[in-house]
């Protein structure tokens, strides 16, 4: 099934405990803040029905039914460049939607584990998934993934946590009917527009921890949920907001994120993925980060093609676009945009086959070298960006200074910049700087799709250590490089160069 937008908000109002500012939301679809955030989801409902992209946004399940393509898992690169191209239009679209993309990753890394862990335990996990996964393209459901626990202190596993042991989701009784869990998980995205979340754990467990060891799906309006919103970047949804915080305003950027409090929720066995099979949670935490990062990177490609944008423009409204160091700096932020965009295209074309599954992720150390590279040069790049903007950054008047009859001549007059560009068009563009570049962002460029140490993690286990070994045993001449698939069969020089150069005399100095 695809549903209308209209079936989509509709299908909101469903009684959910959550909470903004402080206060009960009673319908989150109206709610002025939380509100945009639906507005922004709703373009995942827009496209399916929109004729100039059904194509790509819509599938054929086995079944011959039209339902979201990304409810079929992906099996070959293409599938991969397909997703990739779904989210990158999406998230062009101003902020973008990130309805879906963390629960159609959870699904996927539940299936991934489920088949591994019905091969090797005999259980009976896929049946589950995909009569989920039907579910879900039946009622064309809005999902979202849980996995970041609060963790109390992080020093400790969740089993010895000492103030309590709910920092992490636990299994707290086991029904015949169910399972009933208790915890939190914090920062998780698109809540207020999904119908439903998979939750999953986010690190490896040892046999003392297999109550967390949990991989379960339920609605967002389930018995026992609380959800408490993050503060929206601005208090109003008025003209002044749009103009003042221009993506923020439109997307709901920044206020999609939520604590999802479970205190005592019961799950249904026909729900539950994952139940005290504590050796793979490792392996969930494993599948989903590498199947997420796809999407991390389409976003972080889009966000850094508006980066580089708005400097130029900055830079061409305040006259210094031909300078030598601003070129240098808008050069980088081409590079810096291009370097992201091509190592995650890149990650789709290379992609792996996940163990024991026909499921294919991206490549999963150019995806983490992406999303690192990303991460690691988010403050750089805001800095640079900065710089060419000035100070107006930060101290730029607002919307009420603008509008104001006393002092919009003053600002027309004197906020201007080159000659020929409508000072509107400089304010708003700063103002998209302004907002594009704040903490949100900058938070969220680092922990978003995971920190940094995940990263490097992850690209540590995975780098082909046996290749890069190999072309420096080549180098040095230490044997052992002759079987690596790449260096190994590399030609040596002709023999027939080396047999004519003269010898070295003594005391030529090289
Ligand atoms: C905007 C945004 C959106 C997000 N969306 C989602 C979402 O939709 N779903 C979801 O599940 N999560 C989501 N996250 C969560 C994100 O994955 C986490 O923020 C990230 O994994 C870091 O976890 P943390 O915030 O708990 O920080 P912490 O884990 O507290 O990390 C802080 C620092 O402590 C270090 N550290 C922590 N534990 C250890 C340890 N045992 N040993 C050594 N060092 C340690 C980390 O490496 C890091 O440097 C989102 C986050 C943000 C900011």
């Amino acid at each position: 099934m695809i549903r209308t937008v209209e079936q989509y908000i509709e299908s909101l109002s469903d009684e959910r405990q959550i909470y903004c500012l402080g206060e009960r939301v009673r319908d989150v679809a109206t709610h002025p803040l939380l509100g945009n955030v639906i507005r922004s989801a709703s373009m995942d409902y827009f496209f399916p029905n929109d004729p100039k992209y059904r194509d790509l946004f819509v599938a054929k399940n086995e079944d011959g039914d039209d339902v979201n393509a990304l409810f079929i898992s992906p099996k070959t690169p293409e599938d991969l460049l397909k997703r990739r191209n779904i989210f990158l239009t999406t998230w062009r679209t101003g902020g973008g939607t990130q309805l879906h993309c963390m629960g159609i990753d959870a699904l996927e890394a539940s299936r991934i584990v489920a088949d591994r862990m019905d091969g090797r335990l005999g259980t009976h996990y896929v049946e589950r998934v995909e009569a989920y996964r039907k579910h879900l393209q039946k009622g064309d459901l809005g999902i979202t993934g849980a996995m970041t626990d609060v963790k109390g202190d992080r020093s400790l596993r969740p089993s010895k946590q000492e103030t309590h042991k709910d920092y992490y989701i636990r299994v707290v009784d086991r029904q015949k009917e169910g399972i009933v869990v208790r915890g939190a998980k914090m920062h998780i995205s698109s809540t207020p527009g999904a119908n439903e979340v998979i939750v999953m754990p986010c690190r490896a467990h040892g046999e003392e921890d297999k109550d967390y060891a949990v991989v379960f799906a339920t609605a967002l309006n389930a018995q026992g949920i609380t959800i408490i919103a993050s503060e929206p970047p601005m208090r109003e949804r008025d003209d002044a907001a749009f103009w003042d915080y221009p993506l923020s305003a439109a997307s709901g950027h920044g206020s999609s994120e939520c604590l999802i409090v479970f205190e005592d929720v019961f799950v249904p066995w026909d729900r539950v993925f994952l139940c005290g099979e504590w050796e793979f949670s490792r392996d969930v935490t494993y599948a989903f980060a590498t199947l997420h990062r796809l999407f991390g990177v389409c976003r972080m490609t889009t966000e850094l093609e508006m980066l580089a944008g708005v400097a130029s423009l900055v830079a061409e409204y305040n006259g210094i676009e031909k300078f030598a160091h601003i070129r240098d700096k808008l050069a980088w932020l081409a590079m810096y945009a291009e370097a992201v965009n091509v190592i995650g295209k890149a990650s789709c074309l290379d992609c792996e086959k996940q163990k024991g599954s026909d499921i294919v992720s991206p490549n999963m150390v150019h995806t983490n070298t992406a999303k690192y590279l990303f991460a690691d040069n988010y403050h750089q790049a805001v800095k640079m960006a900065h710089d060419i903007c000035g100070g107006i950054a930060d101290t730029i008047p607002t919307y009420g200074d603008w509008t104001n009859p006393a002092t919009r001549p003053l600002l027309e007059k004197y906020l201007g910049g080159k000659a020929g560009v409508p000072t509107e068009y400089r304010l708003r563009a700063v103002r998209l700087l302004k907002d594009l570049t704040n903490t949100h962002s900058q938070v969220g460029s680092i922990h978003g799709e995971g920190s940094l140490a995940a990263q490097r993690m992850f690209v540590y286990a995975g780098a082909d250590w046996g290749k890069f070994k190999a072309a420096a045993k080549r180098a040095a001449r230490i044997p052992g490089w002759e079987k690596d698939p790449i260096y190994g069969s590399l030609p040596n020089y002709p023999s027939c160069i080396s047999s004519k150069m003269k010898p070295l005399e003594k005391g030529y100095k090289l």
